[in-house]
C-alpha cells in the first residue's frame, strides 16, 4: 500500500481494530519515509456470482431465490429456519471464495443436496424430486436407496434431466410430495 502523500511503498501497521460491524478491519498506518498517518480498510471481497442455467440463461445469484425453494422441501420436517439460513450462508460463503464467478445450477442443487441429507431425510428426497424433476416412483426408490448407501446419486445413473435455477423456487412444484406421502413413510 502506498503512501498517499509521498507514494512510498513501505509503513507499519500501528493499530488494528474491527469496523463496520466485524465487515472490515481498519487499520492505522505510518509512512517509514515521511512519517505521515493514513488509514487503510479490509474487506472481504464480494463479486456478484452469476448463475447459469441448464437453458444458458443467465441470472445473478439470489440467495431469497434459494432459500425459498429450500424452505419449500423442508416444510412440516422440522428443520429450522436457522438450520435453513445457515444452510445458504454456507453455500453462498463457498461460491463467493470460489476464484471462478460463474456456477452451473446444478453445482448449487448439488450443494444443496449435499446439506440436506445431513439434516432430513425427507426434505432431501423432496428437493431432490423437484430439483431432479423426477418422473415416477423408480426416481423417488433410487434416490432414497443412494441417501441409504452413500454418496450422492448420479444423475446419469438416474437418467433424470435436471431442471433449471426457476424451478428452484417452487414455480413448479408437482413433484413435491406432501409429508404423508413421503417414500420414506411408506415403509
Ligand atoms: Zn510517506
Amino acid at each position: 500500500m502506498r503512501c498517499p502523500f509521498c507514494q512510498y511503498t513501505d509503513n507499519r501497521v500501528l493499530e488494528s481494530r474491527s469496523a463496520e460491524a466485524g465487515q472490515s478491519v481498519r487499520r492505522r498506518r505510518e509512512c517509514l519515509r515521511c512519517e505521515r498517518r493514513f488509514t487503510t480498510y479490509e474487506r472481504i471481497e464480494f463479486v456478484p456470482i452469476t448463475v447459469i442455467k441448464r437453458d444458458g440463461d443467465r441470472e445473478s445469484f439470489d440467495r431469497f431465490k434459494l432459500l425459498r425453494g429450500i424452505v419449500r422441501a423442508c416444510e412440516k420436517t422440522g428443520v429450522s429456519s436457522v438450520q435453513l439460513e445457515n444452510l445458504v450462508d454456507e453455500i453462498e460463503t463457498e461460491l463467493q471464495q470460489r476464484a471462478v464467478r460463474e456456477v452451473h445450477s446444478y453445482e448449487i442443487g448439488e450443494l444443496v443436496l449435499q446439506s440436506l441429507r445431513h439434516l432430513s431425510e425427507v426434505a432431501y428426497i423432496r428437493f431432490a424430486s423437484v430439483y431432479r424433476k423426477f418422473q415416477g416412483i423408480n426416481d423417488f426408490v433410487n434416490t432414497l436407496h443412494h441417501l441409504r448407501s452413500d454418496g450422492t446419486p448420479d444423475q446419469a445413473e438416474l437418467g433424470l434431466t435436471l431442471i433449471d435455477s426457476d424451478q428452484l423456487n417452487g414455480t413448479t412444484n408437482e413433484a413435491i410430495l406432501s409429508p404423508s406421502q413421503s417414500p420414506s413413510s411408506r415403509h
